[in-house]
């Protein structure tokens, strides 16, 4: 049985007749690594804010180590926050901002000392302790917030978009550093973003959120190649959907007529009827485009538009009644306009939704 950290039973958050947190459970594993992905207003801020004890539930418990907290205020719940907005004290020093959580909790002068010491090194701002916050870039003030969070060691580390602040690189290499102290320390961290990449970079699991409500829980793996729902197919980088029914099934693969008459093979799965209706999901760096007629589970295609970018070639396609998107790699022909291909989907590949 999985060691469960946290767990939030039945949580719901309501402002008047809005449900922004719907009857939510979940368990956090201890020592995970756990992003809650999803668009804007989709209830991730306030399921944090929950955890963190800045927010009551409305109804539902939340545990810790098998113990019931709601009751518990903020700072005896032994989580370190960091937030998209550092919220540094500008009038203090770095040291003295890493220092407060200490001060807050009664440690005494010589173990502040050190405990600050180890914290600003494991952020590698030691050199730069007596600075103040407006003295420092962008990406060393939330080095110093991730300071703040985890000088007093605690079990947990709640962060809320941290990186959203930062330029595309900073935030690529804070999420390694992040990545690599998660490890190191052996956390628990709930990770919020609504940046799907980062999400797949930085977590063991990914519980994908929708309007209060968990679309789909796992690993980024398979939140990727095994989407459960539309929403997540579409939410978690781009793919290619396509309407049909299942016509029929052969062992491990599953015939899906397509709305325009077309056959295809697809990966089977259990409960899935004849005649049932779905959605047969394929990546675009799934799909092979070639030449001459290919084998089975293709059809004539033609290019509408061909987009260099840089490392891959993006190429929209027209086909099927319907319009696909297919990346290959920087060595592919550049087809012009109007060439007429074949596009073959591995039955692999293709992956199967309920509409
Ligand atoms: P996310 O972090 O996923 O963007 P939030 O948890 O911040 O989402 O917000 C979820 C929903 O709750 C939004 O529709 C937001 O407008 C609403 N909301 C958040 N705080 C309040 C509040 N204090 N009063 C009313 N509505 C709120
Ligand atoms: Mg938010």
């Amino acid at each position: 049985m999985a060691d469960f950290h946290i767990r939030l039973d039945g949580v719901t958050k309501t402002y008047g007749s809005l449900r922004v947190v719907d009857n939510l459970r979940l368990d956090i594993i201890r020592g995970e690594f756990l992003s809650l992905l999803g668009p804007s207003g989709s209830g991730k801020t306030t399921i944090l804010m929950m955890l963190a004890g800045f927010q009551d539930a409305s109804e539902g418990t939340i545990y810790v180590d098998g113990n019931m907290i709601n009751d518990i205020p903020s700072h005896k719940r032994n989580m370190g926050v960091v937030f998209q907005s550092y919220a540094l004290f500008p009038h203090m020093s770095v040291a003295q901002n890493v220092a407060f959580p200490l001060k807050m909790r009664g440690f005494g002068r010589s173990d502040i000392r050190e405990r600050v010491e180890r914290a600003l090194d494991m952020v590698q701002l030691s050199t730069m302790k007596d600075r103040k916050p407006s003295q420092l870039s962008g990406g060393q003030q939330q080095r110093v917030a991730l300071a703040r969070a985890l000088v007093f060691e605690p079990g947990v580390v709640l962060m809320d978009e941290p990186l959203g602040a930062l330029d595309k690189q900073l935030r690529e290499q804070m999420q390694l550093d992040i990545r690599e102290l998660h490890a190191r320390l052996g956390l628990t961290i709930v990770f919020v973003t609504h940046d799907q990449s980062e999400a797949l970079t930085m977590s063991d699991r990914i519980a994908v959120f929708n309007k209060g409500r968990i679309e789909q829980i796992d690993t980024p793996r398979m939140i990727y190649d095994h989407p459960a729902t539309r929403f997540v197919a579409e939410f978690i980088g781009e793919t290619n959907l396509m309407e049909g029914e299942i016509a029929g099934r052969e062992g491990d693969e599953a015939m899906v007529r397509l709305s325009d008459g077309c056959m295809m093979r697809v990966r089977a799965r259990d409960g899935l009827e004849r005649g049932a209706k779905v959605l047969v999901t394929i990546r675009p760096e799934k799909v092979e485009l070639s030449d001459p007629p290919a084998a089975a589970n293709s059809f004539p295609v033609t290019v509408s538009d061909t987009i260099y970018q840089g490392d891959h070639f993006r190429v929209q396609l027209q086909g099927a009644g319907q319009r696909f998107i297919a990346r290959r790699d920087r060595r592919a022909a550049e087809w012009p306009q109007g060439a007429r291909l074949h596009a073959t989907f591995a039955a692999d590949d293709c992956w199967v939704i309920a509409p």
